[in-house]
C-alpha cells in the first residue's frame, strides 16, 4: 500500500491563491505523490505533503538512506558537488563579481561549494546543514556549520554578501518566507543571492522531498516577490548534460525599490504543454545521444 501524505496545502506557496488543479500523480519510493497547478500564477507544488514534524523526522532518518543508501558522503556525490561548484563559480565570475567577504550556503552538504568559493575569493565561509554526517565532513574541511538557520549567531546579521541555496529551495515548506528572511536579516546591502533548482520543463523531478517544482517563470516570480531583482537566470545541464536545460541557476540582488510594495505576479501559461514538450525532447535526446543527455561525473 502506498503511503498517503497527510498535510494539504490550501494556498499557493507563491501567490496565496486557493485555486489549484491536479497536475500530476504518481507513486514513488512507496509514497503517493500529487502535484497541483496554481490557476492564478502557474506554480506547481506537492499537496498533500508531509507535516513539518514528519519532514524533520524524514530528513533525520530517511532522506539520505532513500536516495543514496549510505549516510557518509560518497565519492560520486563529491565529484558531482565539485563539478557543480566549479560551474557556479564560473557563472558568478562571468557576472563580474570580483570580491566576496562572507558566504552563507544553506544546505551546504559537504562544504565543497563554500570551499570552492573561498579558494577564489578568500571569503568567510558559513554553512547550514541539518544532516549530521555531512555537517561533520564540512567541519573537518574547515567550514563553520550550523544545523539550522535559527542556530546562526546574531552577530552575522546583515553580514553575508553571498547567500546560496543549491538544490534546496524546492525542499523548503515556505520558500517565499525563507527568501524574505534571508534578504531582510542576513544579507549585506548590495549582496548576491544564488539559487539552483531542477527545471520543471526538463527534469522529471517529482519526489516526496520536492515540495515545489519551479519553472523559469515561477522561480523568477518567487524571487521578485521576496524583494529581489533577478540579474541572471541560466538554464543549463551542468554537470550532467551539455544539451539539456535540466537545471535553473538564478542570480539576484535585493531590489532597490521598496521591497514591501507588493508586485503583481504574472501568470505562467501553458505549463502542461511546456513540460510535456521539454520531457519529450529529453526522451528523444536520451535515445539518440544518451551520453549527452546524462553523463557520468
Ligand atoms: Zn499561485
Amino acid at each position: 500500500m502506498p503511503i498517503t501524505l497527510q498535510q494539504p496545502v490550501a494556498a499557493c506557496p507563491l501567490c496565496g491563491s486557493p485555486r489549484h488543479t491536479l497536475f500530476d500523480t504518481r507513486v514513488l519510493h512507496g509514497y503517493e505523490l500529487t502535484n497541483r497547478l496554481c490557476q492564478a500564477c502557474g506554480l506547481v507544488f506537492l499537496s498533500p505533503r508531509m507535516s513539518e514534524e514528519q519532514l524533520a523526522h524524514f530528513y533525520a532518518e530517511e532522506y539520505r538512506d532513500l536516495y543514496h543508501q549510505v549516510k557518509e558522503p560518497r565519492a560520486e556525490d563529491l565529484a558531482v558537488q565539485t563539478a557543480r561548484a566549479n560551474h557556479l563559480l564560473d557563472l558568478v565570475r562571468r557576472q563580474g563579481v570580483a570580491q566576496l567577504q562572507a558566504h552563507l550556503d544553506i544546505g551546504c552538504s559537504t562544504g565543497i561549494l563554500l570551499n570552492t568559493f573561498k579558494s577564489q575569493f578568500g571569503d568567510r565561509a558559513t554553512g547550514i546543514e541539518l544532516d549530521e554526517a555531512h555537517r561533520a565532513y564540512a567541519q573537518n574541511h574547515g567550514i563553520t556549520v550550523y544545523p539550522a538557520l535559527v542556530d546562526l549567531p546574531g552577530e552575522n546579521e546583515k553580514q553575508f554578501d553571498l547567500v546560496s541555496l543549491i538544490h534546496v529551495l524546492e525542499h523548503l515548506p515556505d520558500p517565499l518566507q525563507t527568501l524574505i528572511s534571508l534578504r531582510s536579516r542576513w544579507m549585506a546591502t548590495g549582496g548576491w543571492l544564488m539559487l539552483e533548482v531542477p527545471n520543471l520543463y526538463c527534469h522529471d523531478s517529482f519526489e516526496v522531498a520536492h515540495l515545489t517544482s519551479f519553472s523559469p517563470a515561477t522561480l523568477s516570480a518567487m524571487v521578485e516577490q521576496a524583494g529581489f531583482t533577478v540579474v541572471r537566470l541560466a538554464k543549463h545541464g551542468q554537470p550532467r548534460s551539455d544539451l539539456l536545460p535540466l537545471y535553473l541557476t538564478l542570480l539576484a540582488r535585493p531590489a532597490t525599490a521598496s521591497p514591501s510594495t507588493p508586485q503583481p505576479i504574472h501568470r505562467e501559461a501553458g505549463v502542461h504543454l511546456k513540460r510535456q514538450t521539454g520531457l519529450a525532447c529529453r526522451r528523444l535526446i536520451t535515445r539518440l545521444a544518451p551520453s549527452r543527455a546524462w553523463k557520468a561525473v
